[in-house]
């Protein structure tokens, strides 16, 4: 059993020529409302490629939150520690341009409600094989959420994004960190992914730099990074190909997998994933990976 605790958003995209300037009205060519938060899109990673998952965190009590917590059931999640909070649910507001470049305002809504952990959210943490988390809800639910599971033995892993500094008190916590290359390098000031690592190794015991299609690097303490390609594919939407990999990696590492054979299969899923647009649409379900 998986338990993710972590943000629930409603992604408002709009496709637009050129993004508008402070005080101007561009007209746009298309809207699309798409379920997204990191901890909802690596959740239903885990889910497809067949982990038994639990959904920690809040939707709000609009629209959005009711279509949110159905998206996630109807992805066979256990959504009963998600909890419906008074108010709007968290939003991202996304303008992409022509260029494919994208701006971005998030509101967190809901997911900032989620301050503190209680005795069903300890006792669904304490109960599962792994936990995962992200950078998308306050800070002092994510340290109890780490500090819960190391106390009981749950492999602890974190996806520190969005990026910003960490606390000692969480990374005494965490047994793997899996930022991407800018991550790292926000982290530890080093732009090579094996310095990060290396660097990074000093505060957690494992760490593994998702490098794009250049695959990932993999650093455990007392061993050499080593680097795992990824598979040679056109991508045609890399949205969601780190929440795939991570969410599919622990299914891997929650079924006790070797860790090359776990990466090699999350480098599958992911390489999946950025072979189709969208973000949790295109995340490929178990008999995918396995068949990749
Ligand atoms: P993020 O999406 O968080 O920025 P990355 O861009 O590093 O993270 O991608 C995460 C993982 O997705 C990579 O480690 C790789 O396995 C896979 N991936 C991303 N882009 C490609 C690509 N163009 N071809 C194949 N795999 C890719």
């Amino acid at each position: 059993r998986i338990a993710v605790l972590g943000s629930t958003n409603m992604d408002l995209v709009a496709y637009v020529a050129r993004a508008p300037e402070p005080g101007e009205t561009v007209t746009g060519r298309e809207f699309r409302t798409v379920p997204g938060g990191k901890g909802a899109n690596q959740a239903v990673a885990a889910a497809r490629a067949g982990g038994d998952v639990t959904m920690i965190g809040a939707v709000g009590d609009d629209a959005y939150g009711a279509q949110l917590r159905a998206g996630l059931e109807h992805a066979g999640l256990d959504t009963d520690l998600l909890h419906t909070a008074e108010g709007p649910s968290g939003i991202a507001h996304i303008v992409v341009d022509d260029t494919g470049a994208n701006s971005i305002v998030v509101v967190p809504g809901a997911n900032g409600t989620v301050t503190a952990l209680g005795p069903g959210e300890m006792a669904a943490i304490a109960g599962a094989d792994l936990l995962l988390l992200q950078l998308e809800l306050p800070l002092s639910a994510v340290i109890e959420g780490a500090r819960v599971a190391h106390a009981q033995g749950v492999r602890t892993i974190l996806a520190p994004s969005p990026v910003q500094p960490l606390p000692a008190e969480l990374l005494d916590c965490v047994d793997l960190l899996i930022p991407n290359e800018h991550e790292a390098a926000a982290l530890t000031g080093f732009t090579d992914p094996r310095a990060a690592a290396r660097h990074l190794l000093s505060q957690v015991p494992a760490v593994i730099v998702t490098l794009g299609a250049k695959g990932c690097l993999y650093a455990a303490r007392g061993g050499e990074p080593v680097i795992f390609p990824a598979p040679e594919v056109t991508a045609v939407d890399t949205t969601g190909a780190g929440d795939t990999f991570v969410g599919t990696l622990a299914v891997a590492l929650g079924e006790r997998r070797p860790v090359p054979e776990s990466l090699a299969w999350a480098s599958s899923a992911a390489a999946l994933c950025v072979q189709r647009p969208g973000a949790s649409t295109s995340m490929p379900y178990r008999t995918e990976i396995d068949a990749a």
